[in-house]
């Protein structure tokens, strides 16, 4: 079987559904593959995003857990510094659904359960419902995550990764912060608690090669907050790109976004706002491109894209490796370097 559509979109998670709304508003005909049966679950996210991103996308009030106002950091000398950071921590399974809800609104067709295969020659194979589909098309957006098949079809692949753990559990008491522990057992990392209402996201992202374990990380975090296993109501996980953005972002019509082009922020772990803006970036140059027919339009998409990002992504790869490179078992010391290096610090704007 073969399909015949414009632009390819690979997955459905922020970046996907961005590049796919875009795309499909400037007039492409676009096509977007979930390997998953269900877009958004099962849910591999701490769910926290700034308050920045409604600048970007709307966010639906039911998407909307809890408003955030500070972030409380904890450092391991026992000093606890509070500082402004608005934001929202989301219910991310509604989220990814009312974005790729909007692609379908602006004209693109989502298939689940549909998994991206290999590159052909005029597109991507893609099979669903135990089917093959040659997917035609002329511009293909790699949407697919951390570890992206279509990063590694054009020979792009993020190379570090921070290895993250988190529980969800029942929350004492509502709070309108966030907050994030370091320790030297988070190696290369650090642990956090962000609030939904009556439960919390609890998890610690560590960086193996530093010699860090999350499973025995989370343990310890759980422990140090006093909650018991009797409190947990779910768990997930998973890889989070720390080597930042991507050498180049495309190769000829194949363009990557979000976590599969590592922008993801080196030091906090954050990607849900960049994945939307540089899906929408690519969504729009992708939608030029076949207007036009001028493949250099493509190139619009880095041209917005490293203006916007490019600048504070490649600050924060800087202070993610010098945290790494310094990383200390001495807790005064280890104080130090995040007093130096962490986003809360007004130190994190040196260089
Ligand atoms: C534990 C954890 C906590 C995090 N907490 C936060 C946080 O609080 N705030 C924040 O901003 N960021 C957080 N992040 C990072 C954030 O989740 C990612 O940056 C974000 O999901 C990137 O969006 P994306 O669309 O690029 O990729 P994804 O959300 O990973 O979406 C990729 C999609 O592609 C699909 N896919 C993959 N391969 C194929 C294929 N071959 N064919 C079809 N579909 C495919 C996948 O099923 C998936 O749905 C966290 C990450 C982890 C692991």
């Amino acid at each position: 079987m073969t399909e015949q559509v414009d632009v390819l979109v690979v997955g459905a998670g922020p970046a996907g559904s961005s590049a796919a709304r875009m795309a499909a508003a400037g007039g492409a005909r676009v096509l977007m593959v979930e390997q998953r049966p269900i877009v958004g679950l099962p849910v591999q996210c701490a769910e926290y995003v700034p308050a920045q991103i409604v600048s970007t996308i709307r966010l639906p009030e039911q998407c909307i857990t809890q408003r955030i106002r500070t972030l409380r950091t904890h450092l391991p000398d026992g000093d606890v510094v509070e500082t402004r950071a608005a934001g929202y921590v989301v219910e991310r399974a509604l989220l990814d659904k009312a974005l790729a809800v909007s692609a379908y609104r602006a004209g693109a067709r989502i298939w689940t359960g549909a998994r991206a295969l290999e590159r052909t020659e005029r597109g991507v194979l893609v099979r669903r419902d135990a089917q093959s589909t040659e997917v035609v098309c002329r511009v293909v957006i790699g949407a697919d995550g951390p570890r992206s098949s279509v990063g590694s079809w054009i020979g792009l692949s993020n190379a570090s990764f921070i290895d993250a753990q988190q529980v969800e559990v029942v929350l004492p008491d509502p709070q309108d912060y966030t907050e994030v522990f370091f320790d030297p057992a988070y190696a290369g990392g650090y642990g956090w608690l962000f609030p939904k209402g009556e439960t919390a996201n609890v998890g610690v992202g560590v960086n193996r090669s530093l010699g860090g374990d999350p499973q025995r990380a989370l343990a310890q975090l759980l422990d140090q907050l006093g909650m018991g296993s009797g409190a947990i109501v779910s768990h997930t996980g998973g890889p989070v790109p720390s080597g930042g953005t991507l050498d180049r972002l495309r190769v000829g019509s194949v363009l990557l976004v979000g976590d599969a082009a590592g922008h993801t922020h080196p030091v906090t772990g954050a990607g849900i706002f960049s994945a939307v803006v540089s899906g929408a970036f690519a969504g729009q140059a992708a939608a030029e491109a076949v207007q036009s027919g001028d493949w250099a339009t493509l190139d619009g998409y880095e041209n917005e894209w490293t203006p916007f990002m490019g600048g504070p992504l490649r600050h924060a790869l800087g202070k993610r490796r010098f945290l790494d490179q310094h990383w200390s078992d001495d807790p005064a010391a280890l104080s130090a370097l995040i007093r130096e290096n962490w986003i809360a610090f007004k130190a994190y704007g040196r260089r």
